[in-house]
């Protein structure tokens, strides 16, 4: 990272609106391991201010239709199989916050309102990062699903009603992935080199975000074929479009970390703010 952008960072964060993060949150095996990927999060943790609650939209909850969590008591979700026992062992247990939720759905608006969820609890997309970012799980967590059935336009729009959310002291986390194409991972090499269609994709993507081309982040399939092999569904990818709905005019956007892990799964994380 460049000692410029770094500076700018840290300036930034003395503002009173609360940055907005993406984190490329990749395999379940970075919960127990310490990598460079994990290093950049400690590095992040160490300057982001301390919200009142935390909203994640996590590429594992889609739904029809957009949900919130509304319960207190949020359980801890292990939605990952075939893994090392001691990652079923990590505990990671904040509060929710009906309050929180209620502002996201306020700020939603009638039309297309996001509804109360009671049941469901923090999955591995949430959880993973924030033991790492929030390790003394002291701030409320809500999590916001993502309706599968809308297209990217509806998502980044969606994110912009809700972008005051950031001047209440809410920090906003996308958790996906730029690249993730399930059936091209290497389950076995997390250094594995990575394919090149998913180093060209993931590039475009970078200069997209530098250049804040959204309209071309939001028409990410006319990339072609690079595009279907990186984004062979959109589940990962989406919740960029909700992190770069809440950017504003003067918001800076600096790149946490760039790399690549099993081979067919960007890591590439940002924060704008
Ligand atoms: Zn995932």
């Amino acid at each position: 990272m460049e000692s410029t952008n770094e500076k700018r960072m840290n300036e930034s964060y003395r503002g009173s609106r609360m940055p907005a993060l993406f984190i490329g949150h990749g395999s379940p095996m970075n919960i127990v391991q310490q990598n460079e990927f994990t290093k950049s999060l400690e590095e992040v943790k160490k300057k982001l201010p301390k919200p009142d609650c935390i909203l994640v939209i996590s590429a594992h909850w889609m739904t029809k239709g957009t949900y919130v969590t509304c319960s207190e008591n949020l359980i801890q979700g292990f939605d990952f199989y075939g893994f090392p026992d001691e990652l079923y062992r990590v505990q990671y247990n904040p509060k929710g916050s009906p309050d929180c939720a209620r502002s996201v759905i306020q700020l939603s608006g009638p039309e297309g309102r996001i509804k109360c969820d009671y049941s469901r609890g923090l999955d591995h997309g949430s959880w993973a990062i924030l033991k790492v970012l929030f390790p003394e799980a002291d701030v409320p967590v809500i999590q916001m699903s993502i309706d599968q059935t809308k297209p990217p336009e509806y998502h980044y729009k969606l994110a912009s009603k809700l972008s005051i959310l950031r001047d209440r002291k809410i920090l906003v986390i996308g958790s996906g992935n730029i690249v993730h194409n399930l059936r091209s991972i290497d389950f076995k090499d997390m250094d594995a080199e990575p394919f090149s269609w998913a180093v060209e994709f993931d590039m475009k993507v970078k200069g997209f975000l530098k250049d804040k081309m959204h309209s071309e982040l939001l028409n990410y399939k006319q990339l072609g074929n690079v595009a279907s092999m990186s984004v062979p569904t959109p589940e990962h990818y989406l919740p960029l479009l909700y992190v770069i709905g809440m950017q504003g005019e003067s918001d800076e956007l600096n790149f946490i970390y760039e790399g690549f892990q099993n081979k067919a799964v960007s890591m590439r994380s940002f924060i704008i703010g």
